[in-house]
């Protein structure tokens, strides 16, 4: 754990093991912490904030300039942690390296404009100014699946801000976190500025984040399941919350759409860390004129995505995060298999030679998928392609919408017209048009219904990190 600006082993003094998911080796072991060693991080990053807060932007910005500068230089070496614990391939380790870096660039800019206003009163002799203060301590809590991005996706916002923080990352990717805060120590975030705990064992952390008042606001990306868990907690003690849980996302191809050019992007977002995105399409509903060439072009794409440990050349499909997610693929194919759906490719586990360490299942298409199939509604996190055709007698943003999640939707069209209406149509946070990669850290990135609460990134991203304070001046 890092406290203080200092690197310890926690109270307890014991620690976990971090495994490689492509080969079941021992990576390294690190802090496992306790919710005592939480309470210490949060008290150190209480006893910091007046300072940090009191420095000027321009200070501030001049640590996130520096922080972004040596991530990048560390580009490489940070990626081929990142492969190895969490076992995306190294050229995606590397894009992901990038677009964290980019929240660490965009966010020392923002930090200069967090502007105030005045608003002209009612009453005569009377002023008013709208002025935004860092909220305080932040408890952050980040997912496996982008362990570099998720994190300073977070922390950038938060020291712009004028925050302090505390960092829960996740149990199976804590390398990279380690990594990214010795980047910001080098960078010169004061000691006890930043902290992080790692932990075997989420909960009594979680439980800390939630009860201590000293925490005002809790971030957390994950699973809905722990969001709600998180988010009644914070609510019972008036935290404020940010929530990027998981998605469901329709990927549409409308009647007009060009079908190979769709299959291309279809083929990129759904396998792009092996369907381990909140972001992943989950249901590609397709006009069922489209249905042939969309699905031939689809799966002799897939056939060639070659599986295995992303540090060798031309590897497309890394591991999954650990064998309850290959279950969990299994069991969503099985059924839809048992339900009549057809398999066009893919659909077991990958178990051939040094594939036998790892957690690998192979891509996989399938075709004729329909409401009653457990993947038509439950998030699969893993490298399945369900087909679900539709005809001119079909609702199709009645079918995209019919789901609890409200995260990311994709839809292919060449036609103006219904790339607007559909764009306004979806109960989705993220809209993609022709488009399979509808991110930045200058935009802002969340969802709605069971997706989540608040934005991060853009300028968004800056705001809920921020207490909004207003001075009636009677002069
Ligand atoms: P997933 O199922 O994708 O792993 P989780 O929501 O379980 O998603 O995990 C996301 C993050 O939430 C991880 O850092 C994990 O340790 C953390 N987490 C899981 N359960 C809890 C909890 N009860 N309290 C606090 N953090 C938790």
């Amino acid at each position: 754990m890092f406290v203080n600006g200092v690197w310890e082993k926690g109270v307890r003094g014991e620690t976990f093991q971090v495994l490689n998911p492509a080969t079941g080796e021992v990576l390294a072991d690190v802090a496992d912490c306790n919710q005592e060693d939480a309470r210490r991080a949060i008290e150190v990053a209480h006893a910091s904030f007046p300072e940090w807060a009191s420095l000027t932007a321009y200070e501030r910005s001049r640590v996130l300039y520096k922080a972004h500068q040596l991530m990048l230089e560390r580009r490489e070496q940070l990626a081929r942690v990142m492969t190895q614990e969490q076992g995306k391939p190294l050229r995606a380790a590397l894009n992901e390296v990038g677009y964290g870096a980019d929240f660490l660039l965009w966010y020392a800019e923002e930090a200069k404009r967090i502007y105030g206003e005045t608003i002209p009163a009612p009453r005569a002799g009377q002023r008013f100014i709208v002025a935004y203060q860092p909220i305080g301590v932040v408890a952050a809590i980040t997912p496996w699946n982008y362990p570099a991005s998720m994190i300073t996706r977070k922390v950038a916002p938060a020291l712009a801000a004028g925050c302090t923080l505390v960092l829960k990352p996740a149990e199976s990717t804590p390398l990279c976190a380690i990594e990214i805060f010795k980047i910001l120590e080098e960078a010169g975030v004061p000691s006890g500025v930043i902290n992080l705990v790692t932990a075997s064992d989420p909960r009594p952390i979680g439980e800390e984040f939630v009860t201590n008042p000293l925490v005002r606001k809790i971030t957390f990306t994950g699973s809905t399941a722990t969001g709600k868990l998180l988010g009644s907690g914070a609510g019972a003690h008036v935290k404020r919350v940010s929530m990027e849980l998981g998605g469901h996302a329709p990927f549409l191809v409308l009647k007009d759409a060009d079908p190979i050019h769709a299959a291309k992007g279809a083929g990129l977002v759904k396998f792009l860390n092996t369907g381990q995105a909140c972001i992943c399409p989950n249901r590609f509903l397709v006009h069922d004129s489209l249905v042939e060439a969309f699905t031939n072009e689809l799966v002799s794409r897939v056939q060639k995505l070659q599986a295995g440990n992303g540090l060798k050349p031309g590897i497309a499909i890394g591991p999954l995060v650990n064998l309850k997610a290959v279950d969990k693929v299994e069991r969503q194919v099985h059924e839809a298999l048992s339900k009549g759906a057809q398999l066009l490719t893919g659909g077991q586990r990958l178990t051939e030679g040094q594939l036998s360490n790892g957690f690998f299942y192979a891509p996989t298409v399938l075709g004729g998928v329909t409401p009653e199939m457990l993947i038509y509604r439950e998030e699969t996190f893993g490298p399945v392609a369900p087909i679900i055709p539709f005809s001119d007698d079909d609702d199709f943003l009645a079918m995209a919408n019919d789901t609890d999640y409200g995260l990311a939707a994709y839809v292919y069209t060449q036609n103006l017209a219904a790339a607007m209406k559909t764009f306004e149509g979806l109960q989705f946070g993220i809209i993609g048009i022709n488009d399979i990669n509808p991110t930045a850290a200058a935009v802002p990135f969340g969802g709605i219904k069971e997706s989540g609460l608040g934005r991060e990134g853009g300028r968004e991203g800056l705001q809920d990190y921020l207490e909004t304070k207003i001075g009636g001046f009677a002069i």
